[in-house]
């Protein structure tokens, strides 16, 4: 190595002054015994000239692969490395500033943020693209349970966590502890938050692939009919088959809530189970709420006595995950006598899914097996399942059924 050295250099002196280094460095191989010198050499150090070359080689093929494969998405069309978009991040300081903030934007231009388990998986994914993130997390007095004989109050900002472990939620409102814990994992459920649980967008791979260009973002075709589609909608999803993802909604409305939500023009209070949109009244969105309004916080009507309610949740595998399928049930029961039931269908529509037909099936009735299988049955009577899906249908009878017959037991 040293000789290579000094051979490059004493070449360069030889030469007039001025001369190229590139030209300098060529000369040297002119002389037979300067080539000589540097084979010798280069045979020497050839393992490292191989490692060298397989490392360049290494790190251009991982970088190709990271280019042109979408790991995560069925459609695997060649995708660019990009960097997130820049975007200002405001901490809330009063709902006057976040719809102040909101109005006009439009969707999308500005959003909100509460534990982000939801929003930063969107912002990763390309799928959202906000220029302002409003934290709602410094907002004061949106968080908390207010149980009392009036009923339940919880804001928007309470963590899943929180109203899994209440005892009152816990004893009065089981249906509604029972989809808390069982939403995702302890890390998310801490830092997941009610409102963000309501409003959190859907789980299709065709919507969270940003280069998807599908109907409910502003395409002409919705990928799951023809596609891959073992998570899709089996009852409303025309012409949209996304399933909505909440656990606590169908619980929630089971349980007869309703949702107040704060705008410019002020608060307004409704029934959460109008606070849910099917895609045919708007295949863009799966609720009701305006680019310019905010989910401030839910309320319950007190538990009725003799009042039994529970959750049911299907899922893959049995690990922390969004449900297949889901069963949210609230009876009134004497006995073994149904006085009335509540029941809302998770991970089957585009919406929580009121099945008045399994609730029919029920009232009045002396719970046994034949009935309760009849109001599985009536619950799935119009599913229309897609291509892979059609599992669900049976499953989600047996849920039905199961919880029916948990209520008499
Ligand atoms: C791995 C994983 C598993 C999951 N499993 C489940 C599950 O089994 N069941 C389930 O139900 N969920 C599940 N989730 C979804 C979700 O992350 C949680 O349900 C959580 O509660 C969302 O709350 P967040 O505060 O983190 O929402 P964020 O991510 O902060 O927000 C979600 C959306 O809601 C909007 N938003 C937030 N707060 C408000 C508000 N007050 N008013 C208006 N809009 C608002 C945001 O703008 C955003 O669009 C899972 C998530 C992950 C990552
Ligand atoms: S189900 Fe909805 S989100 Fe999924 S591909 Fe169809 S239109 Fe897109």
């Amino acid at each position: 190595m040293k000789q290579i050295a000094y051979g490059v250099f004493a070449n360069a002196k030889i030469r007039p002054a001025g001369q190229k280094m590139k030209m300098q460095a060529f000369s040297y191989f002119l002389l037979p015994q300067r080539r000589k010198c540097f084979f010798k050499y280069a045979a020497k150090w050839r393992g490292v000239f191989a490692w060298v070359f397989l490392r360049i080689a290494w790190g251009f093929l991982y970088n190709y692969g990271k280019v042109h494969h979408s790991f995560n998405a069925p459609n695997r069309t060649a995708r660019k490395i990009r960097k997130m978009e820049k975007f200002s991040y405001v901490n809330a300081t009063s709902l006057e500033q976040v719809t102040e903030l909101l109005s006009d934007s439009g969707w999308g231009e500005v959003m909100l943020i509460a534990g982000g388990t939801d929003l930063l998986a969107e912002l990763k994914e390309y799928v959202a693209a906000p220029k302002t993130l409003v934290n709602l997390k410094t907002l004061p007095g949106m968080e908390g349970i207010e149980a009392d004989a009036s009923g339940l109050k919880i804001g928007a900002l309470t963590t899943v966590a929180d109203i899994a472990k209440h005892p009152t939620i816990q004893h009065h409102y089981t249906v509604l502890a029972q989809a808390a814990v069982s939403v995702a994992t302890p890390q998310i459920r801490n830092v997941g938050t009610l409102g963000g649980n309501l409003c959190q967008r859907p789980r299709c791979w065709y919507y969270r692939d940003e280069s998807t260009n599908c109907l409910k973002k502003g395409g002409d075709i919705c990928y799951a009919v023809d596609g891959l589609s073992k998570y899709h909608a089996i009852l409303g999803g025309d012409p949209v088959y996304i399933v909505h993802p909440s656990d606590l909604a169908p619980a929630l409305i089971a349980l007869g809530a309703s949702v107040t939500i704060v705008g410019p023009e002020g608060e307004k209070t409704m029934s959460l189970e109008e606070f849910f949109t099917l895609p045919a009244a708007n295949p863009y969105r799966e609720n009701v709420l305006q680019p310019n309004e905010i989910v401030v916080g839910v309320q319950v009507p007190p538990a009725k006595p003799n009042t039994k309610s529970l959750y049911l949740k299907a899922r893959e595998k049995g690990a922390p995950d969004f449900a297949l399928a889901s069963v949210a049930g609230v009876f009134e029961m004497d006995g073994k006598t149904c006085k009335s039931a509540n029941i809302v269908l998770g991970g089957v529509a585009p919406a929580p899914w009121r099945s008045k037909e399994a609730e029919t099936a029920l009232t009045g009735k002396m719970i046994n097996e034949m009935v309760s299988k009849q109001a599985g049955a009536d619950a799935v009577k119009d599913a229309q399942p897609l291509n892979d899906n059609a599992y669900k249908v049976t499953l989600t009878q047996n849920l039905v059924s199961r919880a029916a017959m948990m209520a008499a037991s």
